[in-house]
Formats: C-alpha cells, sequence, structure tokens
C-alpha cells in the first residue's frame, strides 16, 4: 500500500493553502530545492561544459524518460524527455500522417485542449498537402472514425470536464480502420493508471508539470511503440535526434528507435528538478493513486452537490469514466474562484464557466477536502464572490 502521509510530508505545501490545482501545477517537491542547489553549485559551477559526461546530464532525457514510461505502461527506452507539450503533439501528429500517407484527415474532439488543435492546424498547414482537421463533439469520436481518417488525436482526459476516454476501445476501434493514434496524456500521467502498450497506442505524449510534480517549464514526454519506433520520421529534425549528433555530419539521419525524438540541448535544471518528483513517485502505485483519487472526488461531489445546489456538476457522475479532477459550471465561476483563492482554496477557472479542482492522493487528504469545502459552502452560500475585486481578470486563469 501507497504511504500517502510519506508523500505528502515530501511536498511543500504553504501553511493555510488547500492546493486542488495540482492537474495544472504541481507543487514544490522538498527535495527539488537542495537537489537543483547542488546541481548549480557542484555540476554546473564546478564541471561546467564537463558535466554533460561527467555528471551524466546527456543521458537525463532517456533516463528519466525510462521512469515516466514506468508510470504510463510503457518499457525501457520507448519514452523520451524534452521540449514542451505542444511541441511533442507536432512531432508525434507529423510522424503519423507519413506513416498514413494516403488519407487526408485528422480526428479530434471538441474536448482537446486547444494548443494541441492549433498545432494540429500550423502542421496541416504547412503540409500543404490538402489535409483537413475534423473535429468532433466528444461522445461523436467512435461513429467519426472512418477510412478517410489518417490519424485519431486526442486527449485522454478532457482538460475542462475531466472526462476519460476509453484508449483501449477507441484505439482498437481505429486500428480495425487503419487509423494511427497519437494519445495526450497531460491530464492522464500521475492522475490514473494507464497502459499504452496494452492499450496498442501508437503514439502518446504529455507533460511532467501537471500530476508528475516537474515544475514550470518542465519538459514534455513521447512515447512511441516498439514497432513504429524504428520507422518514424521526425519533422523536426535536431541535431540531438541525430545517429552521431557529435559526428556533425551535414546532413540528417534519424537516430536510434525513440533518442530520434530528441531535438535540441536538454533542460537539466528542470530535469534536476522532476528527477526528485520521480522519487516521490517510486513510492506510489498507481491503483493505489486512482482509489484514493476516487475516494475523494466522491466526496468532494457529494459534499459539494448537499450544499451548493448554485454549482452544477460538469464531470462525468461516473467515476470509471472521470480523470482525477472534478468541475462545476457557475456563470459567476472566474469571481468565484478568485474568493477562493484569497481564502486559500486554490482551484482554477477555464471559460466560459467551469471551475476546476485537481485531487491528488500523492499530497492531498480527506482532511484537506473537508476543510476546503466548508471554505467553498461558506464563499458560495453566503456569495462571497460577489465583489469587484474578484471579477478582474488576469493573464493567467
Ligand atoms: C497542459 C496541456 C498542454 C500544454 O502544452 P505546453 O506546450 O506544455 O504548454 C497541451 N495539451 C494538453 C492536452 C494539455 O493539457
Amino acid at each position: 500500500m501507497t504511504d500517502f502521509a510519506a508523500t505528502k510530508a515530501m511536498f511543500e505545501i504553504p501553511e493555510g493553502v488547500l492546493y486542488l490545482d495540482g492537474n495544472s501545477l504541481g507543487p514544490l517537491p522538498r527535495a527539488a530545492q537542495g537537489r537543483v542547489a547542488r546541481m548549480l553549485s557542484d555540476e554546473w559551477g564546478k564541471m561546467l561544459i564537463t558535466g554533460w559526461n561527467k555528471a551524466g546530464w546527456m543521458a537525463m532525457p532517456m533516463a528519466l524518460g525510462d521512469r515516466v514510461g514506468k508510470l504510463i505502461g510503457a518499457e525501457p527506452g520507448q519514452v523520451v524527455l524534452g521540449d514542451t507539450l505542444s511541441i511533442k503533439v507536432y512531432q508525434a501528429l507529423a510522424a503519423t500522417l507519413d506513416m498514413n500517407p494516403d488519407r487526408r484527415v485528422v480526428l479530434s474532439d471538441s474536448g482537446n485542449f486547444p494548443s494541441d488543435l492549433y498545432m494540429a492546424e500550423g502542421l496541416l498547414r504547412s503540409l500543404g498537402r490538402g489535409h483537413e482537421l475534423r473535429v468532433v463533439d466528444p461522445d461523436a469520436v467512435e461513429e467519426a472514425i472512418n477510412d478517410e481518417i489518417a490519424v485519431l488525436m486526442l486527449t485522454e482526459v478532457d482538460y475542462r470536464t475531466g472526462r476519460l476516454h476509453d484508449m483501449a476501445e477507441l484505439t482498437r476501434r481505429a486500428h480495425d480502420a487503419g487509423v494511427m493514434t497519437v494519445w495526450d496524456l497531460a491530464h492522464t500521467a500521475g492522475a490514473v493508471p494507464v497502459d499504452v502498450s496494452g492499450a496498442g497506442a501508437d503514439f502518446a505524449v504529455g507533460c511532467t508539470y501537471k500530476y508528475l510534480n516537474g515544475g514550470p517549464g518542465a519538459p514534455a514526454f513521447i512515447y512511441v511503440a516498439p514497432r513504429h519506433a524504428e520507422r518514424a520520421v521526425p519533422a523536426l529534425s535536431g541535431w540531438l535526434g541525430h545517429d552521431a549528433p557529435f559526428a556533425f555530419e551535414q546532413s540528417y539521419r534519424p537516430g536510434q528507435g525513440i533518442e530520434r525524438m530528441r531535438v535540441g540541448t536538454p533542460p537539466i535544471i528542470q530535469l534536476t528538478a522532476l528527477e526528485t518528483a520521480l522519487d516521490i513517485w517510486d513510492m506510489a502505485d498507481m491503483q493505489d493513486v486512482r482509489a484514493a483519487s476516487i475516494a475523494l472526488c466522491e466526496m468532494f461531489i457529494a459534499e459539494i452537490e448537499a450544499s451548493c445546489p448554485m454549482l452544477t456538476l460538469a464531470s462525468p457522475r461516473e467515476a470509471a469514466r472521470r480523470g482525477s479532477q472534478v468541475s462545476f459550471r457557475f456563470e459567476h465561476g472566474y469571481a468565484a474562484m478568485q474568493a477562493l483563492i484569497a481564502r486559500g482554496v486554490i482551484g482554477d477557472f477555464r471559460a466560459p464557466d467551469i471551475m476546476r479542482f485537481g485531487f491528488t492522493p500523492l499530497y492531498i487528504d480527506a482532511d484537506d477536502v473537508r476543510a476546503a469545502v466548508a471554505i467553498i459552502r461558506d464563499v458560495m452560500q453566503n456569495r462571497l464572490w460577489d465583489r469587484a475585486e474578484y471579477k478582474t481578470r488576469a493573464a493567467v486563469t
């Protein structure tokens, strides 16, 4: 059994804060402060450029990729870290389109995160081969899979509502119709158990700053199924994805397997911070995390619905169809969230009217949820949000 009291003690959570936003940015692992400071002084400070070899910096994207891979059902050597998620979406989509060259449609859904759709639009435009991005309702994805579709590109858990797609079933349907799949695990990795290889996913991508707690700007990850790893053609053919980066050849040759999905110089300070978060993940079992997350979410929904009738559940009611977040709709959701944040309950707001709360058993327990519910009840029942200062929108919501 995972010792959640022990994992909780390894995070820095400010006094008076009930942090229900680990689905957007995980909190600081306490060990990161010392580890990053030592990396700066002992490695960058003293080793300078020799740190790439001596401190093993160059191996970090693969080594930590293996550790992230364990959390998503991948084997060693199938995941690499680097860049941002938007870039990884682009790489995965470009590679899959190349593998299905006679088809012209990319299928996605309106629950996908805008950046994924924007990256697809940009890629399809620059390919200039008449591709279409077809965006359907999340419930209509299955019936929209047909032999026109080259690639099915979905985010497994909807960032607004928390609705969870059935990755194994949709992948099976896609493959039956000759469709490649790209799964975005931004809200799944570290939130629910994932089995990319069991589900047969072709490509998967995700970020490490949300549930995985790697810190702001932590690098993204990409998984390529081993059956594709030696034939995926990288659209972003950077030198570190070259077979021999330090041969400085004139022309690009893809690296071995997943290494070809590397692009440029890895962010070593961020990877060092991420390593401390993965040490905590080593103490956790994803099945325990899922069970605890469901218990917290169910309790939250029941208590909020019993006391705040003005909030409408936007997430699936059935736990099995939900990720690790709960969303409620409220017309004045932005102001209400600001009023909550002012009282230490940190969730976030997603336009047009979604109040979103993330549940992360590594550092949130039932007492935290009860305390948060008491504050939410007070703010909602007494309209404490109805003040001008809570209605001015900041740049980041
Ligand atoms: C958070 C998130 C992103 C963000 O991409 P970045 O390039 O890391 O800023 C993209 N896609 C999805 C599905 C996300 O949830």
